[in-house]
């Protein structure tokens, strides 16, 4: 088969598993497999620039930069959507459409109202031509690079389209995959995102592309619209993409009468809140076109759709008082204390506040009654104070200048939504707050030793930072509160145990800001221990794959700070892994003269280079490929179908980067 040929095959291929995987959500292909062919592709690729495809499955990893999103005019203006809110208001709205159309029938289209940020993507010849964000309805923004890193965005569609036609969905982020990112931010000291739709939205407009890549987005495609639709109604329409491979909600319903739409509302005003993602109405429209053309628009919206919207729960509430947190990073975050109030089925005591801007903009008061609304975060929220309750006497809350823990002045940076403490060394939550993150299940695993503890250690005198957990002695321990002899042995042979947890985990428990566990990997690979990093000048870092300048200053700032400097002594003195643990057996030997290695994949516990060096220098030599004269080839990740298949009919051995490292100390072993 030629190249050309195996490139088609292949970016079909994976397009097809694209789709199984994000829109019909059933895989048939494992993700190794997925990887290999992705990988596969991608070499021929670059192999034969020839054959660049901007619509080829490879080009969803993103990398794109876009400084200026460029302003393009919509060849369709995209509508916004009255609104409803109650059953009576449907009424009217139907009585009104009669009055155009006569006495006739109507059939009605059901959708859920997703919450995102609206998108309107043209396809030209099944092509993903370009994604423009709604903007005022007539112009928005050229997002396309964006765009296409979404799975579920078809980039080639497939089956009769016309040839030129715009799609209009709305791009959203599930509970999901938001809870995760939000994870993610937290372990590294950031802020999580405030609500899913805002985190979607802000993702359009991202300049990197493989950021967006990144994040777990989803589009739902909610309209088609062009000159030679081969339908003739939006059931019929969302069906369609459907089929030409959208991911058009199945939720969508016809309904025969007004009767039906209630049915629908009635439904998913209960079943919405198990719903991976977020929904804030129906929206029901007129479903044939006919009726639809004769109906026409408005200044602003279609007459033959509406939006209904659910009553959020919604509770009123006594604003107590605010406290202001102080979290492990020093960032400051207001909570409101509310008299205890019962809300979709559990009883609220509390609400984010956010920032100073948010409580500013609602002018919240203490004595207020606010309105208290539960969204698809899992704290709720205020939403608005009801000014006819304001005691007479209130006075506007000035926001705290001193840190509530230790009073330092906090500060806020330019841009910044949040105030710090800046006390990072003497402020107790921020200290407590580092030693919990040391000793957590992803940093250095410490067992007999949980947060509270912590706090108590702390408060007791007896731990500054996290090297003094190093020092604690059961006699230490014991006088605590509920402290038995057994768990205070626990807690210090958890603390010794951790001294051969291995150094990347070390780095990441560090709690270096923007330091998470990834980029934690990263950093110790490529320096392989503390001393290097240590030394390691911003241009330095910035070398490294994936370490931007923020990062990068904040390592620099880490080592640069003399307290950091002296705990990370004290732990190189009690044992903890500062390098990186390679096995593998780097003084020259024979062990494995005569023998062929090919080399190929990824690997984990070193780079190529270094896996080639110690065959070398091992005795070995390093074939570029396979052929029969080939002993072993050490396979990685992503290591291509093809190359497997060629070893296994020459019946070579393929072994795994720890097969190698047993080999040689096996080896070595029989020989001592
Ligand atoms: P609004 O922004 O309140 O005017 O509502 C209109 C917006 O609702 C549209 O621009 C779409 O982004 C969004 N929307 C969400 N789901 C749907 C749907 N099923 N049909 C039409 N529009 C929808
Ligand atoms: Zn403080």
């Amino acid at each position: 088969m030629d190249i050309q040929n195996t490139i088609q095959t292949l970016r079909a291929e994976l397009d097809q598993h694209n789709y199984n995987y994000y829109v019909l959500d059933t895989p048939i292909i494992s993700d190794y497999d997925f990887d290999s062919k992705l990988k596969q592709l991608q070499d021929l690729e670059n192999e034969h620039p020839e054959f660049f495809d901007e619509n080829s499955p490879t080009q969803r990893v993103g990398g794109a930069i876009t400084k200026n999103f460029e302003t393009v005019p919509h060849l369709h203006r995209m509508y916004s959507l009255d609104n409803s809110y109650s059953k009576e208001e449907l009424i009217d709205w139907e009585k009104r459409i009669q009055k155009v159309l006569g006495e006739v029938s109507l059939e009605y289209t059901c959708e859920l109202k997703y919450d995102g940020a609206s998108i309107s993507i043209t396809y030209e010849n099944g092509k993903l031509k370009r994604a423009v964000t709604r903007g005022d309805g007539f112009q928005g923004d050229d997002v396309t690079n964006n765009i296409k890193t979404i799975k579920s965005i078809p980039l080639q569609i497939k089956g009769n389209f016309p040839a030129t036609f715009d799609v209009r969905g709305e791009i959203i982020l599930p509970f999901a995959g938001f809870e995760k990112m939000n994870q993610d931010l937290i372990e590294i000291g950031e802020l999580p995102y405030s609500n899913p739709r805002n985190t979607a939205s802000g993702s359009l407009k991202l300049q990197d592309s493989a950021e967006v890549a990144k994040r777990p987005l989803d589009c739902l495609l909610y309209f088609l619209i062009g000159n030679d639709l081969p339908f003739q109604s939006q059931i019929e329409g969302l069906e369609t993409a459907r089929n030409w491979g959208f991911k058009a909600p199945k939720e969508a319903k016809l309904a025969r009468s007004l009767e039906e739409v209630f049915e629908f509302i009635d439904y998913w005003d209960i079943h919405r809140h198990n719903l991976p993602y977020e929904t804030d109405g129906v929206v029901v429209k007129v479903n044939s076109f006919h009726y639809q053309d004769e109906l026409g628009f408005t200044a602003k919206s279609p007459r033959w759709a509406i939006a209904y919207k659910f009553k959020s729960e919604q509770v009123a509430t006594k604003l107590n008082s605010i406290s202001y947190q102080v979290g492990r990073t020093g960032a400051i975050t207001p909570v409101a204390n509310l008299e205890p109030v019962q809300l979709a089925g559990t009883i609220v005591k509390r609400a984010s506040l956010h920032n100073a801007d948010q409580i500013e903009k609602l002018d919240i008061r203490i004595g207020d009654t606010v309105f208290v609304e539960k969204g698809g975060e899992i704290i709720p929220k205020i939403i608005a104070v009801d000014w006819s309750k304001r005691p007479l006497n209130s006075e506007p809350t000035k926001y705290i200048a001193h840190c509530p823990e230790c009073q330092t002045e906090l500060v806020r940076g330019e841009g910044e939504a949040n105030h710090y403490c800046p006390n990072f060394y003497g402020c107790p939550p921020q200290i407590i707050g580092r030693i919990q993150h040391y000793i957590s299940r992803k940093a250095m695993d410490i067992e007999g030793l949980g947060g509270e503890t912590v706090a108590l250690l702390f408060n007791n005198g007896l731990v500054r930072n996290y090297a003094d957990l190093y020092e604690l002695t059961v006699e230490q321990i014991l006088p605590l509160e509920r402290m038995a002899q057994k768990s205070a042995e626990n807690l210090v042979k958890g603390v010794a145990k951790s001294k051969s947890i291995p150094f990347e985990s070390v780095l990441f428990a560090l709690g270096i800001r923007f330091v998470g566990e990834t980029v934690a990997k990263k950093l110790a690979k490529h320096y392989k221990n503390i001393d290097t990093l240590r030394n390691a000048t911003l241009v330095d870092l910035v070398l490294v794959d994936e370490i931007g300048d923020r990062i990068a200053q904040s390592v620099i700032d880490f080592f640069q700070n003399q307290e950091n400097r002296i705990i990370i002594d004290r732990l190189k003195e009690y044992g903890i892994q500062f390098e990186i643990n390679e096995k593998i057996n780097l003084n020259a030997t024979d062990i494995l003269a005569g023998k062929i290695f090919v080399v190929s994949g990824v690997f984990t516990k070193f780079s190529r280079d270094d896996l080639k060096k110690a065959i070398e220098d091992n005795g070995g030599k390093v074939g570029s490929s396979i052929s029969a004269k080939t002993n072993y080839v050490i396979a990685g990740d992503n290591m291509g179908p093809a190359k497997l298949d060629k070893a296994s009919k020459l019946k070579i051995s393929v072994i795994s980067e720890d097969d190698f490292i047993n080999l040689i100390n096996k080896t070595d072993a029989a020989k001592d």
